[in-house]
């Protein structure tokens, strides 16, 4: 059995939100030891180019892993590749990992983030690919290298959308299966149908509102039987219908999980352990509402915050609490689509164009609650930071205008 050693700032998770934490303590309070436990086998790397590197060019680890982990690394951030946490004990500060061994620490940042979700018909189904980790983009890219291969991509949401854009674009037979009628319909219907218009002028095959009900394999080819009697061409599937919070290790824990590890203003879930990224809930004060968020900026600004107070709660200061305007982008078909703030979903949405693309405005009350832009890239940049306090949509439409 490998011995228990002892940290500083332990951070669990080795990716967005665990670097950031990392580097986080390492500025703010480089007399703390920190290590990062991570199960993946590099350092951590960029994500969002996994989806949208073009088809003929290689996914390589070298350039995706942050210039920022080696960094860390040569400064004596302890990195444990490899290696998973299994189980946490908050009552003795210590985490039992894969290697037999465990880490006692004096504060902890839980960054486990999401893992894909696999549902029937697709799981145990051979040539059924997902797509969240390094390896999951070299076993699919290897599996569609053969240009006669129908993909089906089943959930066009954005790494579905991005995936299949990038199929696309290399001149591959690709089909976007969702069981939304409306994709992305939680932006409003004026997006579904921009988003919908978007893939169907890229030439890839649309299946909207229908659910696939079977996998079958007929005369050496593989297809998708869908709710609407459709067969769709399927040698490779890429499933893309969503992720749930990696937290099943922490069952035993006695921390609350409510989707998501449930966290308070700072971070905090309990004493001296904070959460980070994709995994957790916690009350954003900018919109007063609980919210998880499933996306880079969020992680990489949620990673420093609890990084931060991690160092000041080892030094007997409050901890800050975080707060932000959530934010994505997603590049598809050589148009960026971004979102920045919170919706409710009963939003008045303003819609205006210009040669350089399309704004959508959401407002309730007199006041902007978020806006998604296709390209638009110089008025979005400007929206995103006016919603970093109440904005009107008298001060909105003024600057539109
Ligand atoms: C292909 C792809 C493209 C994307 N593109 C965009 C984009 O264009 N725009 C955007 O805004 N967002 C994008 N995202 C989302 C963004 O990358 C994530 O929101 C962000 O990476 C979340 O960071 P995280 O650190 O919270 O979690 P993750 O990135 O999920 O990292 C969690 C890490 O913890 C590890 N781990 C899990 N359990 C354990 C354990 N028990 N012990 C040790 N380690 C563990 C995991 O292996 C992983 O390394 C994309 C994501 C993917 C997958």
């Amino acid at each position: 059995m490998s011995p228990s050693t002892t940290t500083d700032v332990a951070v669990i998770g080795g990716s967005t939100a665990g670097l950031r934490a990392a580097e986080a303590v390492a500025r703010h309070a480089p007399e703390l030891s920190v290590t990062v436990i991570s199960d993946e086998s590099h350092l951590p790397y960029e994500l969002p180019p996994l989806s949208k590197i073009p088809l003929h060019d290689r996914v390589d680890i070298d350039t995706l892993v942050y210039p920022l982990a080696r960094d860390l690394r040569d400064k004596g951030v302890d990195f444990r590749l490899g290696t998973r946490a299994r189980s946490l004990d908050t009552g003795s500060n210590t985490v039992h990992l894969s290697s037999g061994g465990a880490l006692t620490y004096r504060a902890l940042v839980i960054a486990t983030g999401c893992e894909a979700v696999v549902p029937p018909p697709f799981a145990d189904q051979r040539g059924v690919h997902v797509l969240r980790r390094f390896e999951d983009a070299t076993a699919l890219r290897a599996a569609v290298t053969d240009p006669k291969a129908a993909v089906a991509v089943v959930g066009a949401g954005f790494i579905g959308g991005e995936f299949a854009s990038t199929l696309a674009k290399a001149g591959r037979t690709v089909s976007l299966i969702d069981l939304a009628a409306k994709p992305l319909g939680r932006f409003g219907e004026p997006v579904a149908d921009a988003y919908t218009a978007l893939h169907r002028g890229a030439a890839v095959g649309l299946h909207l509102g229908s659910a696939v009900t079977d996998v079958v394999e007929r005369d050496g080819r593989r297809s998708l039987l869908l709710t609407d009697g459709t067969w769709v061409p399927a040698d490779v599937i890429v499933v893309g219908v969503g992720v749930r919070p990696a937290i099943d290790w922490l069952n035993g824990s006695g921390l609350t999980f409510d989707n998501g590890i449930l966290a308070d203003a700072t971070l905090r879930v309990s004493r001296n352990v904070f959460a980070a990224g994709d995994a957790v809930r916690w009350p954003n004060a900018r919109f007063g509402a609980p919210m998880r968020i499933e996306h880079w900026t969020s992680a990489a600004e949620q990673g420093r915050a609890a990084g931060i107070n991690a160092a000041k709660l080892i030094h007997g200061d409050t901890g800050d609490g975080f707060a932000n305007v959530p934010y994505f982008w997603s590049d598809q078909h050589g148009v960026r689509i971004q979102f920045a703030g919170c919706l409710t979903g009963d939003e008045e949405i303003e819609e205006s164009s210009t040669g350089d693309g399309t704004l959508f405005l959401y407002h309730r009350g007199g006041v902007v609650n978020g806006v998604l832009a296709f390209d638009r890239r110089a008025d979005f940049v400007k929206l995103r930071a006016l919603l970093r306090r109440e904005l009107t949509r008298r001060a909105a439409d003024e600057f539109l205008r």
